[in-house]
């Protein structure tokens, strides 16, 4: 395993002790929920410069995509001051660098404002298709990405985002399922956010 994942796993294993920071307890298990998970999101991300990872909770994906992919400058937004301070240790300890825990609230128009947008916004486990994406297209560039990952209820909460994702200025243009090893079913659905104005013609 890469050292820094491995860096990664001793660190969350150390103060999950102390704080329920996710529900991981072996290292294979966080090899299989969140490093193969997000391995799957990799090639996805080739024209991705900069990316922000919404309701990160302690750095999944944000902290790995970073380890994975060291050029993309990553933001980590999330609420809960705990699994910040968590994930503000592990960049200092893996002299991680261009990545930013954020200790916030997503939908909060200051820190939209603030933080501008984003070659790609990514999310995992944090609100339904619908709401998210209503997030996420505010933090998402003219040609960025709204990036979710999914659980098996994903083609359900598709469905129920189709009035809106109709009326967005977002198009899926990609939807690719798979499972686990230990057999659970996840999906990474990509959308494409359109460009404020088309290119001028010369
Ligand atoms: N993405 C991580 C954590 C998922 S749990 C993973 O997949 O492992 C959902 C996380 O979103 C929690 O850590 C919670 O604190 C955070 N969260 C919930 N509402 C939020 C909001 N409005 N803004 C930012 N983070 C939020």
């Amino acid at each position: 395993m890469n050292e820094k994942i491995k860096k990664y796993y001793e660190l969350f294993e150390k103060w999950n002790a102390k704080m329920n920071l996710m529900s991981i307890s072996s290292e294979a298990e966080f090899v299989d929920k969140h490093v193969k998970d997000v391995e799957k999101l990799i090639p996805y991300l080739k024209e991705v410069k900069t990316l922000v990872d919404l309701g990160s909770g302690a750095g999944v994906p944000g902290i790995l995509i970073k380890i994975m992919k060291p050029k993309v400058d990553v933001t980590l937004v999330e609420a809960t001051r705990k699994k910040v301070s968590f994930c503000e240790e592990v960049v200092r300890s893996l002299k991680l660098k261009e990545i930013l825990p954020i200790w916030g609230r997503a939908e909060d128009e200051g820190l939209m404002r603030g933080l501008g947008a984003f070659g790609a916004v990514v999310s995992r486990a944090t609100w339904d298709l619908k709401k998210y994406l209503m997030i996420a297209d505010r933090y998402a560039d003219g040609g960025g990405l709204c990036i979710a990952m999914k659980g098996s209820r994903w083609s359900e909460e598709l469905r129920e985002a189709g009035e809106f994702i109709e009326k967005s200025d977002l198009d899926l243009i990609e939807t690719s399922e798979y499972k686990l090893e230990g057999g659970e079913k996840r999906a990474i659905l990509i959308f494409k956010k359109a460009l404020l104005q088309p290119p001028e013609k010369e």
